[in-house]
């Protein structure tokens, strides 16, 4: 059998705060605000993952209002809930992501992204692609007050 699944994600950028995608940070004038760290490609991977199986979303998961979750490794909550789609047999074949933001520029840290996310789904890197896209001026991308991600992925279980 295997499923597929979407996940979505925004977060606003502002100074004083850290960049960070998929666990990689990133040097840049604004940084994403959040109750975690705000790694917003994090988000969006472990909500399509969930999203697969129907294991319900981040924010059940992880209650932005339980202060376990406070400044928490977006990294660390995607392992945990990979952990509980693992334990139940099913396996990653592969994720497909794009990040829209105007700045900073996600290319040259493509990669690093990629095995830092493969790391922990357990998948080698070119199972995992990112892509980086600009909002051309329009909207809060474009304004550069907002980082947005989205996630496909298909599960597999044998
Ligand atoms: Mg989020």
């Amino acid at each position: 059998m295997i499923r597929v699944g979407l996940g979505e994600d925004m977060h606003r950028l502002v100074q004083g705060r850290r960049f960070i995608l998929g666990g990689v940070e990133i040097p840049a004038e604004r940084g994403e605000l959040g109750c975690s760290d705000g790694d917003v490609l994090a988000h969006a991977v472990t909500d399509a993952l969930l999203g697969a199986i129907g294991m319900g979303d981040i924010g059940e998961l992880f209650p932005p209002s339980d202060d376990a979750w406070k400044d928490a490794d977006s990294m660390n909550l995607l392992r945990i809930a990979f952990n509980r789609i693992q334990a139940l047999g099913w396996r990653m074949v592969n994720i497909d992501c794009v990040v829209k933001c105007e700045k900073p520029h996600i290319l040259p840290y493509r990669r690093q992204i990629c095995e830092s996310l493969a790391t922990v789904l357990g998948v080698p890197p070119e199972a995992v692609f990112v892509k980086g896209k600009t909002g051309e001026g329009l909207g809060p991308v474009g304004e550069g007050i907002a980082v947005q991600a989205s996630a496909v992925c298909l599960l597999e279980w044998p």
